[in-house]
């Protein structure tokens, strides 16, 4: 080659074989990889985007300050769409898994304890679809959310007060009582949100106490057609003050034997299997089922929170003058802000991983999803919630502290992400079995 020739030598052969290469690559069967959303995911991301912003945000603080569910705007999102039922089949239908953590990571930067009244019953509802027939879907996954006319939230209750980590130390009891083919639930429920101003409660009680978590089952308790539940003390909360929480108690509670989610045949079945102590994958208990299904969206929702401080702490950092110049000026400052975004980044690269296997999964596929990589989804976005608004804080200084700014309150949102739906060490026992093929205590 000299200096005159316009091509070097290799180019020829170095384009045939980026063309092998590019023929290589649209062979069938092979899936491209890609982070860029489609058309569809970015409209419907920027919708739930636009209600965050134009609907929650300006009424974040006021319903903190309340401590109320918000039903004007559970109403409001229902009039567009965006609550109920077809609203949630809409995003599982979506084959990347990538929709629903889209939607919630807008709507829990908009505000998360708006948020989690809007999303709440999404996990009663999860519990029905993943241990319900078809038949009970169309029974009652419509009705957890009611009509726009008339709005409706639905409660997940499996926590009880001496059963949070340890599922298998659930007490509440249902007994089937031949005579009126029907199931007696008693028992105290604790932390449920949505607990007792729900429609309907899908409530986790053992039906043989001798099978630990194999002998439990799931029950769809519709509030008003029940006499025996009552909703206990409502509780004051650090954070996500604007979502219900409380304590449920049920009382010689009635419901149809058709109300035991799979069906009572499949149950009895399952129960003959775990006595004989047959090794059987139908033995999962039944909330285990429903939080693997629901995982990664949480932590979309703790990366909306962390976003949404970050954004803030950021805008506040280039507008603040101290010496003379931007606080973001300093690297002291810059570095915390540019460790924020990576952490963000990083942890909704797992919820999205962890959302297509997912996906994959309800198709029937089997991706590799051995890993615990849904609970690592959720252990990394809700400890970089925690992390990220803290420092929010700390880079507003004092007005940080105070709640004239938001980052407060997005502070003590983020802190339930280290502990429901699996608390970080439990998350972290869920990856070291996983990874270790042992049964880590
Ligand atoms: C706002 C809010 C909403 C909630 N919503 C619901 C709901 O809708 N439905 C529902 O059923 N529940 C709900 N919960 C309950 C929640 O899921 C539990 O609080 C959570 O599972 C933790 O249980 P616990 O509080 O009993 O803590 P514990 O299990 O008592 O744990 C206390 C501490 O010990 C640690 N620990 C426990 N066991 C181990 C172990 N083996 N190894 C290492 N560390 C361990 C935990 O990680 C934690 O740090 C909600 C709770 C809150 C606060």
């Amino acid at each position: 080659m000299t200096m005159t020739d316009p091509k070097p030598a290799v180019s020829t052969d170095v384009m045939a074989l980026a063309g092998e290469l590019g023929a290589e690559r649209s062979r069938p069967g092979w899936s491209p990889f890609s982070f860029a959303l489609n058309d569809e995911q970015r409209e419907i991301q920027a919708w739930a985007h636009t209600f965050a912003a134009d609907v929650m945000r300006p009424a974040a603080a006021e319903w903190d300050e309340r401590e109320e569910t918000p039903w004007p705007v559970i109403q409001e999102a229902a009039k567009i769409g965006l609550y109920g039922l077809d609203a949630n089949v809409n995003l599982f239908v979506d084959p990347s898994g990538l929709l629903l953590p889209l939607v919630h990571e807008e709507l829990f930067w908009g505000d998360a304890g708006i948020g989690m009244s809007l999303k709440g019953t999404g996990l009663a509802s999860s519990a029905i679809f993943s241990n319900g027939t078809p038949e009970q879907w169309s029974q009652w996954m419509g009705r957890c959310y009611g009509t726009p006319d008339d709005v409706q939230v639905a409660a997940f209750c499996s926590s009880e007060p001496g059963a949070g980590s340890d599922v298998s130390a659930i007490r509440t009891r249902a007994t089937y009582d031949e005579k009126t083919d029907e199931w007696v639930i008693n028992g105290q429920k604790a932390w449920a949100t949505n607990g007792g101003i729900a429609d309907i409660h899908v409530v986790v009680a053992t039906v043989d106490p001798d099978l630990g978590t194999k002998g439990q089952a799931a029950f769809v308790v519709p509030r008003t057609e029940v006499h025996g539940l009552e909703q206990g003390t409502k509780l004051r909360k650090h954070g996500l003050r604007a979502s219900h929480t409380a304590d449920v108690f049920f009382d010689n509670v009635r419901i149809p034997a058709a109300n035991v989610l799979g069906g009572k045949e499949k149950l009895d079945a399952r129960l003959a299997k775990a006595r004989e102590a047959a090794a059987s994958n139908a033995g999962r208990n039944a909330s285990m089922a429903t939080f693997e299904m629901t995982r990664h969206i949480v932590g979309a929702q703790a990366i909306g929170i962390a976003r949404a401080a970050y954004e803030f702490a950021l805008d506040y950092a280039k507008g603040r003058e101290q010496f003379g110049r931007p606080i973001i000026d300093n690297q002291g400052i810059a570095f915390k802000l540019a460790d924020m975004a990576l952490e963000i980044d990083a942890a909704r690269l797992l919820v999205w991983r962890a959302a297509n296997m997912s996906a994959a999964l309800m198709r029937g596929e089997s991706p590799n999803y051995q890993h615990g990589e849904g609970s690592m989804a959720k252990l990394k976005a809700g400890e970089v919630a925690v992390k990220v608004t803290e420092e929010a804080i700390q880079i507003l200084g004092g007005n940080g502290y105070t709640r004239e700014y938001p980052v407060e309150r997005m502070h003590r949102d983020a802190k339930i992400y280290t502990i429901f739906e699996g608390t970080s060490e439990i998350q972290r026992l869920v990856i070291s079995r996983a990874i270790s093929g042992m049964r880590i205590r």
